[in-house]
Protein backbone atom coordinates (compact mmCIF):
# COMPACT_ATOMS: atom_id res chain seq x y z
CA UNK A 1 0.00 0.00 0.00
CA UNK A 2 1.28 3.47 -0.70
CA UNK A 3 1.17 5.62 2.38
CA UNK A 4 1.83 9.66 2.86
CA UNK A 5 3.77 10.96 5.27
CA UNK A 6 4.00 14.99 6.21
CA UNK A 7 2.33 15.54 1.87
CA UNK A 8 5.13 13.40 0.49
CA UNK A 9 3.81 10.24 -1.03
CA UNK A 10 5.65 6.70 -0.94
CA UNK A 11 5.11 4.69 -3.63
CA UNK A 12 6.53 0.72 -2.60
CA UNK A 13 8.01 -1.32 -5.43
CA UNK A 14 9.43 -4.85 -5.47
CA UNK A 15 13.08 -4.38 -6.27
CA UNK A 16 13.35 -7.86 -8.61
CA UNK A 17 10.03 -7.17 -10.27
CA UNK A 18 9.58 -3.38 -10.25
CA UNK A 19 5.53 -3.24 -11.04
CA UNK A 20 6.37 -0.50 -14.21
CA UNK A 21 2.28 1.73 -13.73
CA UNK A 22 4.30 2.89 -10.75
CA UNK A 23 7.53 3.91 -11.99
CA UNK A 24 5.22 6.07 -14.36
CA UNK A 25 3.95 7.03 -11.84
CA UNK A 26 6.71 7.96 -10.32
CA UNK A 27 8.32 9.43 -13.75
CA UNK A 28 5.09 11.95 -14.39
CA UNK A 29 6.80 13.74 -11.56
CA UNK A 30 9.81 14.16 -12.76
CA UNK A 31 8.45 15.26 -16.18
CA UNK A 32 6.22 17.88 -14.84
CA UNK A 33 9.79 19.13 -13.39
CA UNK A 34 9.27 17.50 -9.88
CA UNK A 35 11.96 16.17 -7.64
CA UNK A 36 11.49 12.27 -7.09
CA UNK A 37 13.81 10.27 -4.33
CA UNK A 38 14.30 7.14 -5.95
CA UNK A 39 16.79 3.50 -4.99
CA UNK A 40 19.89 2.63 -6.75
CA UNK A 41 22.61 0.28 -6.00
CA UNK A 42 24.47 2.51 -4.15
CA UNK A 43 22.58 5.01 -1.84
CA UNK A 44 19.13 7.06 -2.45
CA UNK A 45 19.32 9.71 -5.05
CA UNK A 46 17.05 12.71 -5.17
CA UNK A 47 16.75 13.26 -8.55
CA UNK A 48 15.24 15.90 -11.18
CA UNK A 49 15.58 16.26 -14.61
CA UNK A 50 19.01 17.18 -15.70
CA UNK A 51 17.86 19.46 -18.32
CA UNK A 52 16.05 21.91 -16.68
CA UNK A 53 17.50 24.23 -14.74
CA UNK A 54 14.42 25.18 -12.81
CA UNK A 55 13.43 21.53 -11.73
CA UNK A 56 17.23 21.25 -11.04
CA UNK A 57 17.14 23.99 -8.01
CA UNK A 58 14.41 21.68 -6.55
CA UNK A 59 17.20 19.30 -5.39
CA UNK A 60 19.91 21.97 -4.17
CA UNK A 61 16.21 23.75 -2.13
CA UNK A 62 15.33 20.53 -0.76
CA UNK A 63 18.50 19.25 0.55
CA UNK A 64 20.16 22.74 1.72
CA UNK A 65 23.23 21.50 -0.40
CA UNK A 66 25.15 24.72 -1.56
CA UNK A 67 24.63 25.86 -5.17
CA UNK A 68 28.90 24.87 -5.95
CA UNK A 69 28.69 21.34 -5.32
CA UNK A 70 27.75 19.85 -8.73
CA UNK A 71 24.93 16.82 -9.25
CA UNK A 72 25.67 13.36 -10.93
CA UNK A 73 23.94 12.68 -14.26
CA UNK A 74 22.40 9.24 -14.00
CA UNK A 75 21.68 7.76 -17.60
CA UNK A 76 19.52 4.66 -18.54
CA UNK A 77 21.73 3.70 -21.40
CA UNK A 78 25.72 4.33 -22.09
CA UNK A 79 25.24 5.85 -25.46
CA UNK A 80 23.35 8.73 -23.75
CA UNK A 81 26.59 10.04 -23.03
CA UNK A 82 27.24 11.33 -26.55
CA UNK A 83 24.26 13.46 -26.56
CA UNK A 84 25.59 15.35 -22.49
CA UNK A 85 29.87 15.19 -23.20
CA UNK A 86 32.42 15.84 -25.94
CA UNK A 87 35.84 14.64 -25.88
CA UNK A 88 36.24 11.18 -25.12
CA UNK A 89 39.17 9.79 -23.87
CA UNK A 90 40.60 6.21 -24.99
CA UNK A 91 39.78 5.39 -21.43
CA UNK A 92 36.19 6.07 -21.40
CA UNK A 93 35.17 2.84 -23.35
CA UNK A 94 36.65 0.05 -21.60
CA UNK A 95 35.46 1.69 -18.56
CA UNK A 96 32.23 2.02 -19.81
CA UNK A 97 32.35 -1.84 -20.60
CA UNK A 98 33.49 -3.22 -17.57
CA UNK A 99 31.49 -1.56 -14.72
CA UNK A 100 28.21 0.24 -16.32
CA UNK A 101 25.92 0.03 -15.13
CA UNK A 102 27.53 0.08 -12.08
CA UNK A 103 28.84 2.34 -9.07
CA UNK A 104 31.31 4.52 -11.18
CA UNK A 105 30.98 7.64 -12.11
CA UNK A 106 32.98 9.24 -15.15
CA UNK A 107 33.46 13.16 -15.23
CA UNK A 108 34.23 14.17 -18.70
CA UNK A 109 33.88 17.71 -20.98
CA UNK A 110 30.14 18.92 -20.86
CA UNK A 111 28.32 19.72 -23.68
CA UNK A 112 26.05 22.84 -24.00
CA UNK A 113 22.54 21.32 -23.42
CA UNK A 114 23.64 20.77 -19.60
CA UNK A 115 22.72 23.56 -17.43
CA UNK A 116 25.75 25.21 -15.21
CA UNK A 117 23.15 24.46 -12.48
CA UNK A 118 23.96 21.00 -12.48
CA UNK A 119 27.47 20.94 -13.09
CA UNK A 120 27.84 24.16 -10.72
CA UNK A 121 29.41 26.29 -13.45
CA UNK A 122 31.90 23.37 -14.27
CA UNK A 123 32.71 22.64 -17.98
CA UNK A 124 33.10 19.35 -17.16
CA UNK A 125 29.84 16.67 -16.13
CA UNK A 126 29.79 13.57 -14.01
CA UNK A 127 28.04 11.14 -15.37
CA UNK A 128 26.84 7.32 -14.48
CA UNK A 129 24.54 4.79 -15.48
CA UNK A 130 23.08 3.13 -12.17
CA UNK A 131 22.82 -0.93 -11.66
CA UNK A 132 19.14 -0.71 -9.95
CA UNK A 133 16.66 -2.04 -11.79
CA UNK A 134 13.84 0.92 -10.24
CA UNK A 135 16.10 3.17 -11.67
CA UNK A 136 17.23 2.14 -14.89
CA UNK A 137 13.27 2.03 -15.49
CA UNK A 138 12.32 5.81 -13.90
CA UNK A 139 14.93 7.30 -16.21
CA UNK A 140 13.59 5.44 -19.32
CA UNK A 141 9.80 6.47 -18.20
CA UNK A 142 11.19 9.88 -17.75
CA UNK A 143 12.69 9.84 -20.97
CA UNK A 144 15.72 12.51 -19.69
CA UNK A 145 18.77 12.29 -17.87
CA UNK A 146 18.02 12.40 -14.18
CA UNK A 147 20.64 14.53 -12.27
CA UNK A 148 20.37 13.33 -8.48
CA UNK A 149 22.96 14.02 -5.51
CA UNK A 150 22.36 11.78 -2.53
CA UNK A 151 18.58 11.89 -1.34
CA UNK A 152 19.64 13.10 2.60
CA UNK A 153 19.72 16.44 3.90
CA UNK A 154 22.99 18.39 3.21
CA UNK A 155 25.86 17.20 5.47
CA UNK A 156 23.80 14.16 6.68
CA UNK A 157 24.69 10.71 5.87
CA UNK A 158 23.86 9.08 2.54
CA UNK A 159 20.35 7.36 2.86
CA UNK A 160 20.54 3.67 2.12
CA UNK A 161 17.31 2.75 2.64
CA UNK A 162 13.66 4.73 2.02
CA UNK A 163 12.96 5.47 5.83
CA UNK A 164 16.56 7.68 6.08
CA UNK A 165 15.14 9.34 2.89
CA UNK A 166 11.49 10.02 4.91
CA UNK A 167 13.54 10.87 7.94
CA UNK A 168 15.52 13.51 6.15
CA UNK A 169 13.16 14.75 3.68
CA UNK A 170 9.26 14.14 4.27
CA UNK A 171 7.77 17.24 3.68
CA UNK A 172 10.48 19.01 1.49
CA UNK A 173 9.41 16.64 -1.69
CA UNK A 174 6.49 14.98 -3.54
CA UNK A 175 7.52 11.82 -3.45
CA UNK A 176 9.82 8.45 -2.64
CA UNK A 177 9.89 5.22 -4.46
CA UNK A 178 10.76 2.75 -1.90
CA UNK A 179 12.90 -0.37 -3.30
CA UNK A 180 13.72 -1.17 0.32
CA UNK A 181 18.02 -1.63 1.32
CA UNK A 182 20.61 -0.54 -1.29
CA UNK A 183 23.03 -2.84 -1.95
CA UNK A 184 26.39 -1.09 -2.09
CA UNK A 185 25.58 1.05 0.30
CA UNK A 186 28.20 3.71 -0.31
CA UNK A 187 28.44 6.03 -3.14
CA UNK A 188 29.79 5.64 -6.36
CA UNK A 189 33.60 6.26 -7.16
CA UNK A 190 34.12 9.11 -9.42
CA UNK A 191 36.84 9.17 -11.45
CA UNK A 192 37.85 11.94 -13.80
CA UNK A 193 38.96 11.22 -17.29
CA UNK A 194 40.16 14.68 -18.74
CA UNK A 195 43.66 15.06 -17.80
CA UNK A 196 46.29 12.85 -19.45
CA UNK A 197 45.73 9.93 -16.63
CA UNK A 198 42.35 9.04 -14.51
CA UNK A 199 42.56 10.25 -11.25
CA UNK A 200 39.82 8.83 -8.88
CA UNK A 201 38.09 12.04 -7.35
CA UNK A 202 36.14 10.10 -4.56
CA UNK A 203 36.71 6.35 -3.50
CA UNK A 204 33.39 4.01 -3.59
CA UNK A 205 31.37 0.97 -4.94
CA UNK A 206 34.33 0.16 -7.64
CA UNK A 207 37.58 -0.17 -6.22
CA UNK A 208 41.13 1.19 -6.94
CA UNK A 209 42.61 -2.49 -7.67
CA UNK A 210 39.52 -3.15 -10.24
CA UNK A 211 40.03 0.63 -11.82
CA UNK A 212 43.69 -0.19 -12.47
CA UNK A 213 43.49 -3.48 -13.87
CA UNK A 214 41.54 -2.20 -16.58
CA UNK A 215 43.89 0.98 -16.86
CA UNK A 216 46.79 0.23 -16.09
CA UNK A 217 47.62 3.80 -14.99
CA UNK A 218 45.07 5.58 -12.20
CA UNK A 219 45.92 8.33 -9.90
CA UNK A 220 43.85 9.12 -6.08
CA UNK A 221 43.37 12.65 -6.07
CA UNK A 222 46.24 13.83 -3.43
CA UNK A 223 43.64 15.90 -1.56
CA UNK A 224 42.59 12.50 -0.21
CA UNK A 225 44.90 12.42 2.19
CA UNK A 226 44.09 14.10 5.69
CA UNK A 227 47.31 15.90 5.66
CA UNK A 228 46.52 17.44 2.38
CA UNK A 229 42.92 17.80 2.55
CA UNK A 230 42.39 20.09 -0.29
CA UNK A 231 40.41 18.19 -2.08
CA UNK A 232 39.15 18.58 -6.02
CA UNK A 233 35.64 17.40 -6.30
CA UNK A 234 34.10 19.91 -5.27
CA UNK A 235 31.73 18.33 -3.11
CA UNK A 236 33.99 16.55 -1.42
CA UNK A 237 34.89 19.85 1.09
CA UNK A 238 31.69 19.67 2.97
CA UNK A 239 31.47 17.88 5.90
CA UNK A 240 29.50 14.82 4.55
CA UNK A 241 28.61 11.84 6.83
CA UNK A 242 28.75 13.90 9.62
CA UNK A 243 26.35 12.25 12.20
CA UNK A 244 25.53 14.56 15.65
CA UNK A 245 27.68 13.06 17.76
CA UNK A 246 31.49 13.22 17.78
CA UNK A 247 33.39 9.93 15.74
CA UNK A 248 36.81 8.94 16.81
CA UNK A 249 38.37 6.30 14.50
CA UNK A 250 40.82 3.88 15.97
CA UNK A 251 43.27 2.94 13.52
CA UNK A 252 46.00 -0.33 13.39
CA UNK A 253 46.25 -3.55 14.38
CA UNK A 254 43.43 -5.28 15.46
CA UNK A 255 44.64 -6.93 18.20
CA UNK A 256 45.34 -3.05 19.37
CA UNK A 257 42.53 -1.78 18.28
CA UNK A 258 40.08 -3.95 20.42
CA UNK A 259 42.30 -2.60 23.72
CA UNK A 260 42.60 0.91 22.54
CA UNK A 261 38.41 0.93 20.98
CA UNK A 262 37.73 -0.12 24.97
CA UNK A 263 40.12 2.02 26.62
CA UNK A 264 38.35 4.96 25.09
CA UNK A 265 35.02 3.90 25.29
CA UNK A 266 35.63 3.81 28.95
CA UNK A 267 37.36 7.02 29.20
CA UNK A 268 34.66 9.01 27.39
CA UNK A 269 31.88 7.12 29.72
CA UNK A 270 33.91 8.32 32.87
CA UNK A 271 33.54 11.92 31.39
CA UNK A 272 30.01 11.68 31.66
CA UNK A 273 29.06 10.83 27.65
CA UNK A 274 26.92 8.03 26.39
CA UNK A 275 29.54 6.18 24.15
CA UNK A 276 28.19 3.94 21.19
CA UNK A 277 31.05 1.49 19.71
CA UNK A 278 30.89 0.62 16.29
CA UNK A 279 32.53 -2.87 16.05
CA UNK A 280 32.59 -5.60 13.96
CA UNK A 281 31.61 -9.68 13.88
CA UNK A 282 35.35 -10.52 15.02
CA UNK A 283 35.36 -7.87 17.94
CA UNK A 284 31.78 -7.80 19.28
CA UNK A 285 31.82 -9.88 21.84
CA UNK A 286 35.30 -8.02 23.01
CA UNK A 287 33.71 -5.05 24.37
CA UNK A 288 32.33 -4.43 27.69
CA UNK A 289 31.60 -0.83 27.65
CA UNK A 290 28.67 1.91 26.08
CA UNK A 291 26.51 0.35 23.56
CA UNK A 292 27.93 -2.15 20.86
CA UNK A 293 26.77 -2.53 16.85
CA UNK A 294 28.50 -4.52 14.93
CA UNK A 295 28.70 -2.46 11.40
CA UNK A 296 30.12 -6.07 9.37
CA UNK A 297 32.18 -8.78 8.79
CA UNK A 298 36.20 -7.64 8.39
CA UNK A 299 36.73 -10.67 6.36
CA UNK A 300 34.21 -9.31 3.73
CA UNK A 301 34.37 -5.59 4.10
CA UNK A 302 31.16 -4.85 1.45
CA UNK A 303 29.18 -5.55 4.47
CA UNK A 304 30.83 -2.89 6.33
CA UNK A 305 30.64 -0.39 3.09
CA UNK A 306 26.69 -1.90 2.68
CA UNK A 307 25.61 -1.15 7.00
CA UNK A 308 28.14 1.75 7.38
CA UNK A 309 25.55 4.86 6.83
CA UNK A 310 22.38 3.17 8.89
CA UNK A 311 24.92 2.11 11.90
CA UNK A 312 25.57 6.11 12.24
CA UNK A 313 22.00 6.72 11.97
CA UNK A 314 21.20 4.26 14.54
CA UNK A 315 23.35 5.62 16.93
CA UNK A 316 22.58 9.43 15.82
CA UNK A 317 19.12 7.97 16.62
CA UNK A 318 19.95 6.40 20.22
CA UNK A 319 21.58 9.77 20.96
CA UNK A 320 24.90 8.97 22.02
CA UNK A 321 27.26 11.63 22.15
CA UNK A 322 30.32 9.68 20.86
CA UNK A 323 31.01 7.01 18.35
CA UNK A 324 34.23 4.94 18.57
CA UNK A 325 34.86 3.36 15.24
CA UNK A 326 37.09 0.80 14.32
CA UNK A 327 39.61 1.09 10.98
CA UNK A 328 39.70 -1.11 8.73
CA UNK A 329 42.34 -2.40 5.46
CA UNK A 330 42.29 0.68 2.86
CA UNK A 331 41.69 -2.16 0.49
CA UNK A 332 39.37 -2.49 -2.16
CA UNK A 333 36.19 -1.49 -1.05
CA UNK A 334 37.96 -0.84 2.54
CA UNK A 335 39.49 2.71 1.25
CA UNK A 336 36.13 4.12 0.65
CA UNK A 337 34.87 3.11 3.84
CA UNK A 338 37.93 4.39 5.55
CA UNK A 339 37.22 7.27 3.27
CA UNK A 340 33.63 7.92 4.88
CA UNK A 341 34.72 7.39 8.46
CA UNK A 342 37.57 9.61 8.15
CA UNK A 343 35.44 12.68 7.20
CA UNK A 344 32.55 11.69 9.53
CA UNK A 345 35.22 11.44 12.02
CA UNK A 346 36.55 14.91 11.14
CA UNK A 347 39.89 13.21 10.66
CA UNK A 348 39.85 12.59 14.68
CA UNK A 349 41.79 9.41 14.29
CA UNK A 350 43.71 7.73 16.59
CA UNK A 351 46.55 5.65 16.19
CA UNK A 352 46.22 2.16 18.50
CA UNK A 353 49.70 1.51 19.00
CA UNK A 354 50.78 5.13 19.45
CA UNK A 355 48.18 5.48 22.03
CA UNK A 356 49.03 2.19 23.74
CA UNK A 357 52.69 3.42 23.85
CA UNK A 358 52.43 6.85 24.74
CA UNK A 359 50.75 5.11 28.21
CA UNK A 360 47.76 6.98 28.02
CA UNK A 361 44.52 5.14 29.37
P1 LIG B 1 26.51 13.05 -4.38
O1 LIG B 1 25.75 12.58 -5.54
O2 LIG B 1 25.70 13.72 -3.33
O3 LIG B 1 27.30 11.92 -3.82
O4 LIG B 1 27.53 14.13 -4.90
C1 LIG B 1 28.09 14.06 -6.18
C2 LIG B 1 29.59 14.05 -6.12
O5 LIG B 1 30.13 14.10 -7.44
C3 LIG B 1 30.14 15.24 -5.37
O6 LIG B 1 31.20 14.85 -4.54
C4 LIG B 1 30.62 16.14 -6.48
O7 LIG B 1 31.64 16.98 -6.08
C5 LIG B 1 31.07 15.15 -7.54
N1 LIG B 1 30.97 15.77 -8.88
C6 LIG B 1 29.86 16.01 -9.59
N2 LIG B 1 30.15 16.66 -10.75
C7 LIG B 1 31.48 16.83 -10.77
C8 LIG B 1 32.39 17.45 -11.69
N3 LIG B 1 31.98 17.99 -12.83
N4 LIG B 1 33.71 17.43 -11.37
C9 LIG B 1 34.15 16.87 -10.21
N5 LIG B 1 33.33 16.28 -9.30
C10 LIG B 1 32.01 16.28 -9.56
MG1 LIG C 1 25.79 13.26 -1.12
Amino acid sequence: MDNIIKDTKIIKVDRCNPQKEKIREAARYLIQGEVVAFPTETVYGLGANALDPKAVKKIFAAKGRPADNPLIVHISEPEAIKYLAGRFPDSTWPLIKQFWPGPLTIILPKKEIVPMEVTAGLDTVALRMPAHPVALELIREAGFPVAAPSANLSGRPSPTAAEHVIRDLAGKIPVILDGGQTEVGLESTVIDLTGRVPVILRPGGVTYEELKSILGEVDIDPGLLPEKYVPRAPGMKYTHYSPRAAVILVGGSIEKIRQVVQAIAKREIARGKRVGIMATEQTLHCYSAGEIISVGDRDNPSTIASNLFAVIREFDDRGVDVIVAEGIDEKGIGLAVMNRLKKASGFNIVDADAYLESGER
